[in-house]
């Protein structure tokens, strides 16, 4: 067999650190690498500031405090209890004391936020953010730009990054990583979309910083683009996802469209209900009510539907009531859902309830790292194990602070810490300038011979046929409520999406813009995301933050405070665990005990 490197020419580059991805967390620690003065590249299937963070509407959470009282150590109890104690503590106590500092951060490079009378930036209420460990009143803590907050941190970081001067490959879909026979990630090979090159990428260190995978799933709010193709290429590397079955669900998708209300919505004094008109979470969360975290609301949207109690000609949906509010207000802080209301249900929010049903939002599992954002090979033996030169940041990462269930806002702050810690790492661990060692043989392999495979495939199933079919079957087979039944279903049905990948079709053979080509590698990275998620969900045999098992319906710490850690080789997932990390980082944050979690 001729290599493929033969078919395929290589144009090679060297760099210091290489990141992939250019959203929030990709950028920041794209800009922070550079400045350490390494030689930094970014590669990005898509324009930087087009990533899905672009997306984010609510905010980010810190608390500064500008809106009442407020202390590091509340957050950091809040998002524990938000992780149902799934979350690593230490990683918890660095992402909560590091918040503020990473805030003030982006306001100097130009985020403009909100402000208050006073001139000090707007934080508003988000589900499950307390004071006082849980016994105070909501706290006002997510700080935000309108409801464009994710796109103004986007602007602010890419223009920092290009002051910096890195350099950017912009519209290069990232197809594998290059790994030694020592374990060790030398770098990343990578198809320019526009022309069909080749691109090598050596380097000390590689960032992954792709997202999430909301895609798998077919009512999601996230942007088509969030394929999961770090966690892909980390499953074909050999190494293990973290957490997988943990889905979070957002309460508010506009029905049908699956575009996003913020929570931020509720957080203005948005109210839910149900066929009845009830306001349905007074039973539900009688305390915290619309605003309890987002897995209950999802829980009870869901609960009130099988109950029959759903809005609409199919009671299959719920109603989001923005219509008792100030419209100056709704003009100044919720000016985006507005309009998507408008767009997405035809539904002016001045006057009408906006139909909403719980909707796939974000992954909080991911590729396993430290609190430095390196990589773990926790089935290596040692859970704690770095893989060298490999990191993981944002979305695509499970650090995990967000353990079982992620808090509203939480995940912004999470993309700039952990962005911000990565580049200190590689900073410390990576000199400028030190020499490659030479690659190994095989390095491009991998990569093309899948490139070629699936340019080539001429089955008789079309990608978006096989997309939608794993897309459906994640939807019915692991969505909101899960029962043993449904999950052993939806294992069988996905290892029969799963066959039908030997049967692809790819209609273009071209590498000039082969979108076709592209989308086929994306559905390779989603797939073996979905199967180790089903997996995972059916494995875990009690209900935990996003994970509830009907048939376990309680949490068991004796059996399940663990991590699941997961891979997939050949076709068939393997499950294991590691430990959760049960201690803080100093003594100004006392361990959270484990308690029941009520809001
Ligand atoms: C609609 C919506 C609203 C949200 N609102 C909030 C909010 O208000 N507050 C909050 O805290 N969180 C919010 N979230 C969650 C949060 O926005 C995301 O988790 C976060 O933005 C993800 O950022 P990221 O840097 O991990 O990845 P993304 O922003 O998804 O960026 C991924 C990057 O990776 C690149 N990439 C991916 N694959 C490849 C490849 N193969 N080759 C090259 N490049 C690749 C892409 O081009 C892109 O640049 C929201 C999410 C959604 C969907």
């Amino acid at each position: 067999m001729t290599p493929m490197s033969a078919a395929y020419p290589i144009i090679d580059h060297t760099f210091d650190a290489v990141v992939v991805g250019a959203g929030g967390s990709g950028l920041r620690a794209t800009m922070g690498i550079s400045q350490a003065g390494l030689k930094t590249a970014c590669i990005t299937k898509v324009f930087p500031t087009r990533s899905h963070t672009v997306a984010a509407q609510g905010g980010i959470a810190a608390a500064l405090g500008n809106m009442g009282d407020d202390a590091w150590q509340w957050h950091a109890y809040d998002t524990v209890k938000g992780s149902d104690w799934l979350g690593d503590q230490d990683a918890i106590e660095y992402l909560c004391r590091e918040a503020p500092k990473a805030v003030y951060e982006l306001e100097h490079f130009g985020v403009p936020f909100s402000r208050t009378e006073e001139g000090k930036i707007y934080q508003r209420a988000f589900g499950g953010m307390t004071t006082k460990y849980g016994e105070g009143p909501p706290a006002q803590r997510t700080c935000a730009a309108a409801d464009r907050t994710g796109h103004a941190m986007l602007h602010a970081l890419y223009q920092q990054s290009l002051k910096n001067k890195t350099d950017f490959f912009i519209e290069y879909f990232a197809i594998d990583l290059i790994m030694d026979d020592e374990g060790q990630c030398r770098g990343v090979i990578a198809i320019c979309m526009e022309d069909g090159s080749i691109h090598r990428f050596q380097s000390h260190a590689v960032v992954l910083a792709t997202g999430g995978y909301g895609r798998a799933f077919f009512s999601a709010t996230s942007a088509h683009t969030c394929t999961g193709d770090g966690g892909g290429m980390v499953l074909r590397a050999g190494l293990a996802l973290q957490d997988m079955e943990f889905v979070q669900f957002h309460p508010t998708g506009v029905y049908g469209a699956g575009v996003l209300i913020t929570e931020g919505a509720r957080g203005e004094g948005g109210y839910l209900t149900n066929s009845k008109g009830e306001r349905f979470m007074e039973r539900y969360a009688p305390s915290a009510k619309d605003l309890a975290s987002r897995d209950v609301v999802s829980r009870s949207m869901a609960q009130e539907i099988r109950e029959g109690r759903g809005v609409g000609d199919e009671g299959d949906h719920m109603h989001l009531h923005l219509d008792h509010l100030d419209p100056a207000i709704l003009a100044e802080r919720l000016p985006g859902i507005s309009e998507s209301a408008k767009i997405f249900a035809g539904v002016d929010v001045r006057k009408e309830p906006i139909p909403v049903v719980p909707t796939v939002h974000y992954n909080m599992g991911g590729i396993p790292t430290n609190y430095h954002g390196e990589v773990v090979n926790p089935t290596s033996g040692d859970p704690d194990r770095v893989v060298p030169g490999l990191f993981a940041v944002g979305e695509a990462a499970c650090v995990s602070v967000h353990g079982a269930n992620r808090l509203g806002s939480n995940s912004l702050i999470d993309l700039v810490v952990f962005g911000r810690a990565t580049a200190f790492r590689v900073a410390e661990t990576v000199k400028a300038n030190t020499n490659h060692k030479p690659l190994p043989k095989n390095s491009t392999e991998m990569a093309l011979g899948r490139l070629d495979h699936f340019r080539n495939a001429n089955g008789g199933s079309p990608t978006p046929e096989v997309r939608l079919h794993m897309q459906k079957t994640m939807q019915a087979n692991c969505g909101v409520f899960r029962t043993e039944e449904v999950l052993q279903e939806g294992k069988v049905k996905m290892d029969e999406v799963y066959a039908r990948m030997d049967d692809l079709h790819v209609s273009d053979r071209s590498l000039i813009w082969n979108s076709d080509l592209i989308e086929t590698l994306e559905l390779d990275n989603l797939i073996g995301q979905a199967m180790v998620t089903m997996h995972c969900a059916e494995n875990r045999h009690e209900s935990r933050g996003a994970h509830m098992h009907e048939d376990y319906p309680k949490r068991n710490d004796d059996e399940w405070m663990k991590h699941t850690v997961t891979r997939f080789t050949d076709g068939k997932v393997s499950i294991d665990y590691r430990p959760v990390h049960d201690y803080t980082l100093s003594d100004e944050f006392e361990y959270v005990k484990p308690k029941e979690r009520v809001y």
